[in-house]
């Protein structure tokens, strides 16, 4: 690993592509890593095809005749080259639903891409993939260094259990997994499964408003085990994925006055979203700047005063072990 450079890109525009595009045994077409590729770097940065909100396969199948009658005929070639997990029926619908990605976390619109939609699914993924929604793009970054000839990879979906997620991948996508995390033996699966789990519980906590106003305490302590599950599950590639909870830890000090932890948290999610995402995205914009001015989010002593600071009372001469206490008030 120690050939691989540290730090991120800066989003120069990359001459060579850094990938290939190959056929690979059992899995249609996926990307492979040309080159040792460092975390955080941007592999790919790309436009819809079209973009479609979900609606019944009658009318998506409708609606996607219309879009791709209006692309170039080699834009349509790309479109009807994507994997289709159950040809017959609502050919177009089946390809769409087969390849799109949703248009940021949680959206009912889903865009297809000619490139991004080739990216194979692993459970234990080496990338991460964003839709940005100010530049109108889904980008691709690396989460953990990659060596050539390595697959490039993102999640299909997440988090729960070994047979819950490779049931709904077979269901959703046609296909057996067999990524890494899901070829472990079955003690490790098992160890695995109840990583996933707490996961899971600590996620459903952290959001959990009545935590929030009265039990900020434990919910700062949720935050604190999430991070180190999330480390213990993900390894390395943890790091890009515990910007989200580092985000939660900083939503819960400043809904309590709390500017100073919040302003440190806001820090770490910050530096979480430039691996992930990078230095432009929007949302590693945004929470840059809480970390310089935490007093502006939304919710800043949305709850009590009882945890006020300023964000000048950051101590400057703890070692590592005690600054995580104070951060985490243990
Ligand atoms: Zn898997």
């Amino acid at each position: 690993m120690g050939s691989f450079l540290s730090g991120t890109d800066s989003n120069k525009e990359i001459d060579i592509p850094i990938f290939e595009i190959n056929d690979i045994p059992g899995k249609g077409r996926g990307l492979i890593a040309r080159s040792n590729i460092s975390k955080g770097t941007r592999i790919l940065c790309e436009r819809p095809l079209f973009t479609v909100p979900s609606m019944e396969p009658s009318l998506l199948e409708l609606v996607l005749a219309a879009r791709l009658k209006a692309l170039p005929k080699a834009s349509q070639r790309q479109f009807l080259s994507l994997h289709n997990r159950s040809p017959g029926k609502y050919p177009f619908s089946n390809i769409f639903n087969t390849n799109a990605l949703p248009c940021g976390s949680g959206s009912v619109v889903g865009g297809v891409y000619p490139t991004i939609c080739l990216i194979n699914h692993s459970c234990i993924p080496n990338s991460h993939h964003n839709w940005d929604e100010d530049a109108e793009h889904e980008t691709i970054y690396a989460i953990r260094p990659i060596r050539a000839g390595e697959e490039i990879t993102i999640t299909y979906h997440q988090e729960s259990i070994s047979a819950i997620r490779r049931a709904f991948l077979k269901e959703s996508f046609g296909f057996d997994c067999s990524c890494s995390g899901c070829s472990r033996s079955p003690s490790e699966l098992q160890e695995s499964d109840a990583r996933r789990l707490q996961i899971q519980k600590l996620d459903e906590n952290i959001v959990n408003p009545s935590n929030l106003i009265s039990r900020p305490n434990e919910s700062l302590r949720d935050c604190r085990s999430l991070l180190q599950v999330m480390d213990v599950e993900y390894d390395v590639y943890a790091e890009a994925l515990n910007a989200r909870t580092y985000y939660d830890a900083f939503q819960v000090c400043i809904a309590h006055g709390d500017q100073a932890r919040a302003s440190v948290f806001a820090d770490r999610a910050y530096k979480g979203y430039v691996i992930c995402e990078g230095e432009n995205s929007p949302e590693a914009q945004r929470v840059k700047s809480l970390g310089l001015k935490p007093a502006a989010h939304v919710s800043f002593e949305l709850c009590s005063t009882k945890w006020k600071t300023t964000r000048g009372m950051v101590p400057k001469s703890l070692d590592s072990v005690q600054f995580e206490k104070w951060l985490f008030r243990e």
